[in-house]
């Protein structure tokens, strides 16, 4: 059987790293997180995000506005927070409610502020391999392939889905470090044809155990973004106890890449910390 690649405690290690650097920086990084109107769900996550952001020793600076913000006001408070010395990071949590434009508002956000690295800048940054902010989610996958010691230069690395918050960044970062990548999604034609010639598989489809055994080739490392509330618990988008007998390693539905995700975006308030300092330091 497959080993279990153990996000949680890769989670925990990756935040003392954090807390570490945060205690030796003078100032310690504020990270401002925006969350608007009362979605649950997003209650939950922000709560998250600030409980582990004042466990690592930063500034939790947060804001909760109204549902009926006005894409107005909203706008002139990420400028604020642009323009503050005291906020390293800006992390607007999606979704929004519907009268406002996340794409406009996100743009507005400094692109080395941007934590979530969701923003076309950070985007284009990407996509050119200059430096800047990365996706949360798809750099923890690269974080956990390297503690797990997978090697990916020359390997053939299939992605599942291509949306611009996981699939699209997971590939390019896959390619940054020298992987043969496929991308795969929903029109997809024979799909387990495909993932089955997989060193390295990434599902991030947002579809209940949609790769299964027969998707999947001996020895294969197999990282299972997806995450789905059903009846009797969480499940991902890999049937991971079918898989985990075929597969090489497996990431599992909790604690696998979801608390990986959150401990990513402490490291890149720490990431963003330094690119200001070092862009100081150059204007100096
Ligand atoms: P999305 O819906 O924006 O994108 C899904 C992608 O999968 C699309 O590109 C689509 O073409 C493709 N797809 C859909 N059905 C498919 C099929 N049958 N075969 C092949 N491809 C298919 O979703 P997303 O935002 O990328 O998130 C994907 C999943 O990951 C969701 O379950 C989401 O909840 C989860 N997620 C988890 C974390 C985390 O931290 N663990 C973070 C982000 C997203």
């Amino acid at each position: 059987p497959a080993t279990v690649i153990d996000g949680r405690a890769l989670a925990a290690r990756l935040r003392e790293e954090v807390a570490t650097q945060v205690a030796s920086m003078q100032e310690p990084p504020g990270l401002a997180t925006l969350l608007v109107g009362d979605d649950a769900a997003s209650e939950i996550y922000v709560r998250n995000k600030r409980r582990l952001c004042t466990q690592v020793g930063m500034r939790d600076l947060h804001r909760h506005l109204p549902a009926d913000v006005s894409q107005g006001e909203l706008a002139a408070i990420i400028s604020d927070l642009n323009a503050d010395p005291a906020v390293t990071g800006i992390l607007l949590q999606l979704p929004l409610p519907k009268h406002l434009r996340a794409d406009d508002l996100l743009a507005l956000i400094d692109p080395d502020k941007d934590v979530d690295g969701l923003t076309e800048a950070s985007a284009g940054r990407l996509a050119l391999g200059k430096p800047g902010l990365r996706p949360c989610t798809p750099s923890g996958v690269i974080r956990m392939l390297d503690s797990a010691g997978v090697e990916l230069r020359g390997r053939h690395a299939v992605v599942v889905g291509r949306s611009n918050l996981v699939g699209k960044p997971q590939a390019q970062l896959l390619l940054e470090r020298d992987a043969t990548v496929s991308i795969c999604h929903r029109h997809t034609t024979d799909l387990a044809a495909i993932t089955r010639t997989a060193d390295v598989l990434v599902v991030a489809a947002g579809v209940p155990h949609l790769v299964g055994a027969d998707a999947v080739a001996p020895g294969a490392t197999v990282i299972d973004v997806g995450i789905h509330r059903t009846d009797t618990g969480l499940c991902g988008d890999v049937d991971t106890a079918a898989v985990a007998e075929v597969a090489g390693a497996v990431t599992p539905v909790p604690g696998g890449v979801g608390p990986m995700t959150i401990a990513m975006l402490l490291w890149n308030t720490v990431e963003a910390a330094r690119l200001r300092s070092a862009a100081t330091a150059a204007a100096v």
